[in-house]
This record gives structure tokens, sequence and C-alpha cells, in this order.
């Protein structure tokens, strides 16, 4: 019986999956994939991987946002404005 949180090592190390595919997957809600991707992030450590965050991009301008340490979705673009954001992609390495 694996745990939630095994069940997204197994899959984020077969493939990138953002928070809405791993909630849809898992059938939990998307709030929840974040609480357990943290504790993922930590975990993987000790096996000598790595949770990769492919950031948010702007789909206007193309603003990447690789300084943002959160797991969600951000609101809106800072140089735009906009808010036609992709996804953030998550990977176990
Ligand atoms: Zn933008």
């Amino acid at each position: 019986m694996q745990t939630i949180r095994q069940k997204i090592v197994d899959l984020l190390s077969r493939h990138e999956m953002d928070a809405r595919e791993l909630s849809q997957e898992l059938g939990i809600r998307e709030r929840e994939v974040y609480t357990h991707l943290a504790h993922v992030a930590r975990s993987v450590k000790a096996e000598k991987k790595k949770l990769i965050v492919y950031p948010s991009q702007c789909l206007l301008c193309g603003y990447v946002f690789d300084e943002r340490k959160r797991f969600t979705r951000p609101g809106r673009c800072p140089q735009c404005k906009k808010s036609h954001l992709t996804r953030p992609m998550f990977q176990v390495k």
C-alpha cells in the first residue's frame, strides 16, 4: 500500500506533471497536492534525488517565474500585469 507521497514520487519519476494532473491522478484536491509536494521535495533528498520545478511562464510576454519558491501558479505577470500563465510542472530526478 503506497502512501500519497510515494505515489507522487513514483509518478514524477516517470514524467513531469502539473498540480492539476497530479490531483486528478491521485483523487485529491489541488490544494493538498501542494502540501504533499513540499514534503516530497524534502524526502527525495534522502534518495539523492531532487524535486525539479519547471517554473510558470507568461504566455503573453514570455516572463519566466524562475525566482519563485512556492509551488502554486502565480496570480499575474509582474511585467505585463496579465494572468495568462502556464502552470508550473514538477519532476523527480
Ligand atoms: Zn507577461
